[in-house]
C-alpha cells in the first residue's frame, strides 16, 4: 500500500469521535483537549507516513484505527497532565545526588513548607508591633546558637553566598587566595569566575600544592581587600602538601585589618566522625579560629533546603544585609520556614541523625540497608531470563562532600541476556515514578542506600513491571 491510500486510511475527527473509546476520555478530559490529542496523533501519522525514511512492511496498519488513536490519546493527555518534574525513587546510592534534588527534607521541615504554603506567616512581620519585621529572624537564633556566630543571614544557594560576600566586602579589590584552592564544583560554581562577576580581582598565591602565610602577607597590597579561603569539598591534595591553618592566617590578617573569608562548601555542624565518617571541619570550628565571614550550603551536609547560609562578624553581616544584590539573592518563605525546622533538629544530635535524611542515610549501618534490600527482594517474582541477586558494594555521599569516601551498602544487581542493562535502566527511568540506577560490569544495580523504606514496595510493583514486559 502506497502512502497516498495510507493517508487516506486515517479516520476523519468526527469519525474518531463517535468510537466509544471517546465517551470515556470525555469523562476525564475537555472536549478541547480531546481534540488537541486526536490532532496530536493523528498528525504524528501523517508526519511518520510522509517522511523519508519510511518503509511500509515496518508500518502497523493497525495504529490507523479510530480505536488505537483513542488509546495513543489517552497517553498524550495523561501526560501532558502529568508534572514533568515528578518524585523520583533514588537508586543509584549517591546521597547528595543533585540532579535528583540533593537533600530529602525531614518530616518537620516538609510540614513547615506545607505549613506556609497554605496560610499566611509572619515571614517578615513583628507580631508585637504589627509592623513589618525582619526576614532572617526566624533563623538567627538558632544559627547563632549553632555555630558560635555574632551574626548571620539566609541567601538562594551557596553560590549566591560568596558572589554576596565578595561583592559586599572587596568589590573593585584584591582577594588573595591559594592556587591549591581554586576550585570548580559541579561545572557551574568556578571560584574565579564567581570572583569576576562579583568585581573583585583575584589575587593567586602559592602553588597547587603548597602555601605558606608567607606567601598571603607577601601580596598584600594597598588594594587587598580580603583573604579567601576555600574549602576543596570534591577533591584532596595528597602528598607533600602544605597549608596555613585558618588562626595564623587571621592572625596576621587582622593585624592589617585585612577580613578573612571561608567558603566551606558543605558545612557540617557537628563533627560525624562518632558515626563513622572521616574528619570534615564544622562551622564552628572556621568561626572559632576567627575568620569574619563563612559561608556554606543548606542542602548538603547539612540536610535542608537550597539556601546559602552566611555566619560571622556583626559588622560585615550589616554591610551585606545593606548590599543591593541581597534583595536579588533573597530567599523565599518556602525556603526560610524549612531551614528554620531543620536547624532545629541540630539542638540535639541524635535527634538530627535520626530525623533528617542525608544524615540518616550517612550514618546508618550496612544492616539496615541490607534489611531493605531483602524486604525488596521478597516483593520481587522469580524471572527464568534475569538473575537477580542481593551483593555488596560501595555507595557514595555526593554532592562534592567527603570526596573520597565510601559507604557500605547493599545492592539488587539485575543481569540479563536479554536485554542491556542501559536498556533496562532506559526502562525504569520511564516508570509512574522513575527509578534511577547505576550500571557496574554490565549489570544494573539498585542500589538501597538512597531508597527511602516508604518507596520499597512502589520500587519493586515497577521492576516487577518493568521485567515481565520482558519475559
Ligand atoms: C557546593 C559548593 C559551592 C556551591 O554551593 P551551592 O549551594 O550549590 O550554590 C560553593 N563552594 C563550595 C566549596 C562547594 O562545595
Amino acid at each position: 500500500m502506497g502512502k497516498e491510500e495510507l493517508l487516506k486510511l486515517i479516520p476523519a475527527v468526527n469519525d474518531i469521535l463517535s468510537e466509544n473509546k471517546s465517551e470515556k476520555i470525555k469523562n476525564d478530559y475537555s472536549r478541547a483537549d480531546l481534540l488537541e490529542g486526536i490532532r496530536y496523533v493523528t498528525d504524528n501519522l501523517r508526519t511518520k507516513i510522509l517522511a523519508d525514511d519510511f518503509s511500509e512492511t515496518n508500518f502497523d496498519q493497525e495504529s490507523l484505527k479510530a480505536e488505537k488513536i483513542l488509546d495513543s490519546v489517552k497517553i498524550y493527555l495523561k501526560n501532558i497532565y502529568r508534572p514533568e518534574m515528578s518524585p523520583a525513587i533514588n537508586a543509584t546510592g549517591v546521597v547528595i545526588h543533585t540532579n535528583l534534588g540533593r537533600s530529602l527534607l525531614a518530616d518537620s521541615a516538609a510540614e513547615a513548607v506545607n505549613n506556609v504554603a497554605l496560610h499566611y506567616s509572619t515571614l517578615e512581620i513583628n507580631r508585637d508591633t504589627g509592623e513589618r519585621g525582619d526576614r532572617y529572624s526566624s533563623v538567627q537564633d538558632i544559627i547563632k546558637k549553632l555555630t558560635g556566630a555574632e551574626a548571620s543571614l539566609v541567601v538562594n544557594n551557596n553560590a549566591a553566598a560568596v558572589t554576596l560576600v565578595l561583592a559586599a566586602i572587596a568589590e573593585d579589590k584584591e582577594v588573595v587566595i591559594s592556587r591549591g584552592e581554586l576550585v570548580e564544583i559541579g561545572g557551574s560554581f568556578r571560584v574565579p569566575e564567581v570572583m569576576e562577576q562579583s568585581g573583585a580581582r583575584l589575587v593567586e598565591v602559592g602553588s597547587t600544592n603548597k602555601v605558606y602565610l608567607k606567601d598571603y602577607l607577601n601580596a598584600v597590597t594597598e588594594e587587598t581587600g580580603a583573604f579567601l579561603k576555600v574549602h576543596t569539598s570534591n577533591y584532596r591534595i595528597q602528598g607533600f602538601t602544605a597549608t596555613v591553618e585558618a588562626e595564623d592566617l587571621v592572625n596576621d590578617a587582622h593585624q592589617r585589618d585585612i577580613p578573612v573569608i571561608e567558603d566551606l562548601g558543605s558545612g557540617i555542624i557537628f563533627d560525624l566522625q562518632s558515626y563513622g565518617l572521616p574528619y570534615e571541619p564544622t562551622v564552628k570550628e572556621s568561626i572559632d579560629a576567627g575568620i569574619d565571614l563563612v559561608t556554606f550550603s543548606g542542602d548538603k551536609l547539612l540536610g535542608g533546603p537550597q539556601a546559602g547560609i552566611i555566619v560571622g562578624k556583626k559588622k560585615y553581616i550589616k554591610k551585606l544585609e545593606h548590599h543591593p544584590l541581597l534583595r536579588a539573592l533573597r530567599v523565599d518563605k518556602f525556603t526560610l520556614a524549612a531551614l528554620e525546622a531543620t536547624l532545629k533538629l541540630y539542638r540535639n544530635f541524635d535527634d538530627a541523625v535520626d530525623k533528617i535524611p542525608t544524615l540518616k542515610m550517612l550514618t546508618e549501618s550496612a544492616e539496615k540497608v541490607m534489611q531493605r534490600a531483602e524486604k525488596l527482594f521478597s516483593y520481587l517474582d522469580e524471572y527464568d531470563n534475569f538473575t537477580l541477586k542481593i551483593e555488596k558494594d560501595t555507595a557514595r555521599i555526593g554532592g562534592g562532600s567527603y570526596p573520597l569516601t565510601e559507604i557500605k551498602t547493599y545492592v539488587l544487581t539485575i543481569d540479563s541476556e536479554l536485554i542491556s542493562s542501559e536498556e533496562l535502566a532506559y526502562k525504569l527511568r520511564q516508570a509512574e515514578m522513575p527509578i534511577f540506577s547505576r550500571i557496574k560490569n554490565q549489570k544494573l544495580i539498585i542500589d538501597l542506600k538512597t531508597v527511602q523504606p516508604a518507596e520499597i514496595k512502589l520500587l519493586a510493583a515497577e521492576i516487577n513491571q518493568v521485567l515481565r514486559e520482558e519475559v
